[in-house]
């Protein structure tokens, strides 16, 4: 992930379609999610908890899990290049980190990142969560963990990163898809994390079984139309363009290459959408899509997608830094949810460059 160390990722940034105001933005956000991590190492959706912030920031989310919010917060700062290790946030960084470790529960499935503090009851040796405690939550916070792992090569996050990993493997339904408990008949989206989380493990030379890839491509098979240029939510609708830019996204981490007929066909459809007023989730997802498709799909995508954003963020009071986008999610995520999904996105010209692009996107794992 050498891109992303400091000096590359200027460069790269102004090269592949940011521009100063764009980095100055992810760095505006980065400092307003520093200012709002709590002393525990970990952040909550809900702000008016906060002790710095006590609500001052308004449209605070309700959602309860603290490792789908750490993890979000986590991968902004690991996607700009900053780790504990390197970089202005490292405390910061190796906080949220030690936070997630914490919060894991060991089982004989592997560690269970659906947040601990929302363990309700163990029911015929099963952990019982309360609602939002998880596959979200443990898919993006072992993600977290993965490419803080792949980035630093720290010993003391192996364990911890394999052990989420081993969970995932656990919890895939046995037609190969995720859903929000283990086990379950899988859905696009709740995948979608999970083969994030597991490519950036198998990058990292953590250990993923191949039966675990074979069965999430059926998953895919099985949502899928057009020969898989569109994919539904939990059954084959070729009129989700959401969920369509999710499993597209995925079947590039499975290894199609972007010539691909129907992955061109599908992106093809992805390139003729507007960036969304009110859907950041489609947002960061057709990014990361359209970037590594390139092309004057994502040459036209890509400068309206950017200037949304500058010219959406807070400028003043502790709001400044962050983003709120009214829209589907955000009365429960909250600003902190539309702020990380915002940074995330305008990390893109950098975020997986340049061993990510590699292999990342279109290498079979
Ligand atoms: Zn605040």
């Amino acid at each position: 992930m050498e891109g992303r160390h400091d000096s590359n990722r200027r460069s790269l940034a102004l090269g592949n379609g940011g521009s100063e105001a764009s980095e100055s933005a992810v760095e505006r956000g980065l400092a307003w999610l520093a200012a709002h991590q709590f002393d525990d190492g970990g952040w909550r959706f809900d702000l008016k908890s906060c002790p710095q912030c006590g609500g001052q920031c308004k449209n605070s989310g309700v959602i309860e899990s603290t490792t789908a919010s750490t993890g979000l917060a986590l991968l902004c700062f690991l996607g700009a290049g900053y780790t504990q290790d390197e970089g202005p946030y490292q405390e910061v960084v190796s906080a949220g980190l030690y936070y997630l470790i914490d919060k894991m529960l060991i089982t004989s499935m592997g560690g269970d990142l659906r947040d601990n503090s929302l363990l309700d009851e163990l029911v015929e040796g099963q952990p019982q969560f309360r609602k939002s405690g998880d596959m979200y939550s443990h898919g993006i916070a072992t993600l977290a963990l993965c490419e803080a792992y792949a980035m630093t090569r720290d010993k003391t996050l192996a364990e911890a990163a394999q052990q989420a990993v081993n969970f995932i493997v656990y919890a895939q339904h046995e037609k190969g898809g995720w859903r929000y408990a283990p086990k379950e008949p899988g859905d696009t989206t709740v995948s979608g994390w999970q083969v994030t989380a597991l490519k950036s493990a198998l990058l990292a030379k953590l250990d993923v079984p191949r039966g675990v890839w074979y069965r999430a491509s059926d998953y895919f098979d099985s949502v899928q139309e057009d020969r898989g240029a569109t994919y539904g939510y939990q059954s084959p609708d070729k009129n989700r363009i959401s969920t369509s830019v999710v499993g597209l996204f995925s079947r590039m981490i499975l290894g199609w290459p972007r010539n691909h007929p129907p992955l061109a066909k599908g992106m093809a459809r992805i390139a003729k959408q507007y960036p969304h007023r009110n859907h950041m989730y489609f947002n960061y997802y057709a990014s990361q899509a359209l970037y590594h498709t390139g092309g004057p799909g994502w040459e036209r995508w890509n400068p309206r997608m950017r200037e949304y954003l500058v010219n959406l963020q807070a400028s003043s009071g502790h709001e400044s830094g962050s983003w709120y986008i009214n829209e589907n999610w955000s009365d429960r995520g909250g600003r902190l949810y539309t702020t990380a999904l915002a940074i995330l996105t305008l990390e893109v010209y950098y975020r997986y460059m340049p061993m990510y692009q590699k292999s990342f996107v279109g290498d079979s794992p």
